[in-house]
């Protein structure tokens, strides 16, 4: 049930409520990166989490499963926690890996999107084999079409080929353009909340001694807040006077106010 952030309990301050939710169980620790483990800045690669903040985080992941979903790529968030202990979804949880398994493999649910990539796949490479530097380059969840060692004057097949596979699956497809590269990705019903539930579900996390909490402070963070009501615990980390905050409702049981907030309830619930 959605409500106004400012109506919130505070974490820190309803120690007791929260133990007697935890008493006998395990806690399961979601975390989201930005605005959660390191304060928000202005440019996204000054995001650097704190040695604290890496202690308190470290230490938790001795005593249960911690994992960091973020929108970053993998491996990204991996060199910023610098920590190998941890269960890192990049992607908003479309790339996994578990210290224990490795490469987590996520079963996008239907074929049909792995046939599609296959599709995707096929058609580039048709296309593009015979043009001198172009590389096609399969993904877990897209096909990137590169065209950076491609000459001027061949560059516009890619284009026509990428616009050619667009205008045949509309609804189906898209396209992110990067640096001399296409990235075609599936359109696909995916947000953190579904990843939180796939990853109890793959960690067989999904029982009833395990209380799952997610960390988070972005709009993004509400569909894996919602995805845990009545099956875990939402913490909202900001303050309901932000302005960028602002009227939001939120699905979170609770609130902290910032970053150094979230390192004290780490420590706690690693105790
Ligand atoms: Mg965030």
């Amino acid at each position: 049930m959605a409500r106004h952030i400012g109506d919130l309990p505070h974490a820190l301050t309803h120690q007791d409520q929260l133990e007697a939710r935890l008493r006998g169980k395990k806690p399961a620790v979601f975390l989201d990166y930005d605005g959660t483990l390191t304060p928000i800045v202005p440019r996204p690669e000054d995001a650097v989490i704190s040695e604290d903040m890496r202690e308190a985080v470290r230490d938790l992941a001795t005593r249960c499963t911690v994992c960091v979903v973020s929108g970053r790529d993998r491996p990204v968030v991996q060199e910023l926690m610098g920590l190998d202990n941890l269960i890192v979804a990049g992607s908003h949880g479309f790339d996994i890996w578990s210290p224990d398994e490795g490469t987590i493999e996520r079963d996008a649910g239907d074929g049909a999107f792995q046939e599609l990539l296959e599709e995707v796949k096929k058609r580039l490479h048709e296309v593009m084999d015979p043009i001198d530097g172009a590389l096609v380059e399969p993904k877990k969840a897209s096909v990137a079409a590169h065209y950076r060692q491609v000459n001027e004057a061949e560059r516009s097949q890619i284009k026509a080929v990428v616009d050619e596979l667009l205008a045949a699956h509309p609804d189906h497809l898209k396209v992110t353009p990067g640096k001399m590269v296409y990235e075609i990705q599936p359109k696909i019903d995916w947000h953190k909340g579904k990843a939180v539930l796939y990853l109890l579900e793959t960690l067989e996390l999904d029982r009833d001694d395990v209380v799952p909490i997610f960390m988070g402070d972005d709009v993004t963070d509400e569909d894996a807040f919602r995805a845990l009501e009545g099956k875990g615990l939402g913490v909202f980390v900001g303050r309901a006077d932000d302005p960028e905050v602002g009227e939001r409702q939120t699905s979170a049981d609770y609130i902290l106010d910032n970053v150094d907030e979230v390192a004290t309830f780490l420590d706690q619930l690693a105790r």
